[in-house]
């Protein structure tokens, strides 16, 4: 078949390289580039976790990290970089039990072996924590350099910056008209991340998703960062809440894992800067990592997010079009074993038993986002 994949951030790239490996014509195009700052791939790093709430979540990041040690041995690059997850606050023994069931390590953290694995954070004496040393980070935008040059190899024209103008059914398949050309193909992905709602409604896909702004701030404090773990705070009972992650050569990340509300921007190129954020990441870190706060942040980074009223991806097929899209803020690390998936959904194989959650029907458009109270007012959770 020929394929188009429109959109190549971290949905897009492994979804052509997984259909180029099948031996399809594969044509993936971005507007912007691969990593350019305007998309929700942007950046140097991710979380990488198999710790999750869901055990079925536990099972794809294992074959998740199967797929970026593959990667990682084809490309050269160290991707990956185990330097561990804390998990800290109300939900950490029951995120620890439900790896332990899953056969993942996983260390129950008193005080004391919170300031070992990270003497930056602040002593809360009373607070559950965990360890799972095998978690860690993912260098995004290697990443990223690596899904591309694999698609490649597998045989996949990768054309950017182009820009998908419209798209049609036509009696063989669909027609791409873009900036540059026309394409005619049997079947399209549309992998447009936070740009989703204005490609698909024109198509008659109407979806809930809510664009939002992701801002992180860097932090070097007294320069032992650069081998601290990941960390996960939830800050609230039954939220993450805080995110933090080694960067090197920038710093220790943070974010809040609140999705704030953006007015959408079709055309926009990058993210604007919104200050009461950074103050509040600002007073997390003095409150609760003071061993980071000496000297920042020094950087602060914006990045759109695509939420979902129910922090999972849409991924489904109408016709000869697949829609792979919602990110949530969790998505980067899946991305490896999600783009076969996508493959899989495209091609009209029938869909994996963990791809039911992901149905395009499982919920109505107008279905409503979860307001959650945060420092910065009510946002939509994640
Ligand atoms: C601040 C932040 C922190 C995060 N932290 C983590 C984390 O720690 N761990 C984790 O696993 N995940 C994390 N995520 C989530 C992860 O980064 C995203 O889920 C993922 O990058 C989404 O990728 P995507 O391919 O769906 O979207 P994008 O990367 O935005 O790709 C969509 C692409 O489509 C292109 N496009 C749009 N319209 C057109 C068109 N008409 N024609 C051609 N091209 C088009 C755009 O240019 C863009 O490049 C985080 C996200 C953010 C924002």
């Amino acid at each position: 078949m020929k394929v188009v994949v429109v959109g190549l951030g971290v949905m897009g790239l492994p979804t052509a390289r997984a259909l180029a490996d099948r031996g399809h014509e594969v044509i993936g195009i971005d507007r912007h580039g691969i990593s350019a700052p305007a998309g929700s791939s942007a950046g140097a790093t991710r979380i990488f976790r198999l710790a999750h709430d869901r055990p079925g979540d536990i099972v794809l990041a294992r074959k998740s990290l199967e797929r970026w040690r593959a990667l990682e041995a084809g490309s050269g690059e160290q991707l990956l970089d185990h330097v561990g997850l804390v998990l800290r606050g109300d939900l950490a023994p029951a995120w620890a039990a439900t790896l332990r069931d899953a056969g993942v390590p996983v260390e129950e953290l008193d005080a004391a072996g919170v300031q070992r694995v990270f003497p930056e954070l602040a002593h809360r004496p009373q607070e559950p924590a965990a360890f799972v040393p095998d978690d860690g980070v993912l260098f995004a935008a290697k990443g990223l350099a690596a899904m591309a040059a694999a698609a490649r190899a597998a045989g996949a024209e990768l054309s950017t910056p182009e820009r998908m103008l419209e798209l049609e059914e036509t009696p063989a398949g669909v027609r791409v008209t873009t900036n540059l050309r026309v394409l005619d193909a049997d079947i399209a992905v549309l992998a447009v991340g936070p740009w989703a709602q204005t490609v698909l409604e024109p198509l008659g896909i109407r979806l809930p998703l809510a664009p939002g702004i992701g801002q992180v701030s860097y932090w070097r404090g007294g320069g032992a960062w650069e081998r601290r773990p990941s960390l996960i705070d939830f800050v609230a009972p039954d939220k993450m809440g805080v995110y933090g992650l080694p960067t090197p050569g920038k710093g220790y990340k943070i974010g809040l894992d609140y999705g704030c509300e953006a007015t959408w921007d079709p055309d926009a190129t990058a993210w604007p800067h919104r200050g009461y954020e950074e103050e509040c990441n600002r007073d997390w870190v003095i409150s609760h990592a003071p061993g980071l706060a000496s000297d920042g942040p020094h950087l602060t980074e914006s990045c759109p997010w695509t939420l979902t009223p129910d922090n999972e991806y849409f991924i489904d097929r109408r016709g000869p079009i697949t829609v792979a899209t919602g990110c949530s803020g969790h998505a980067f690390k899946f991305m490896p074993i999600i783009g076969e998936l996508i493959g899989d959904i495209a091609e009209g194989k029938p869909a994996w038993a963990e791809a039911d959650i992901y149905g395009i029907d499982r919920m109505a458009p107008d279905t409503p986002f979860e307001r959650v109270e945060t420092p910065m007012g009510p946002r939509v959770g994640i």
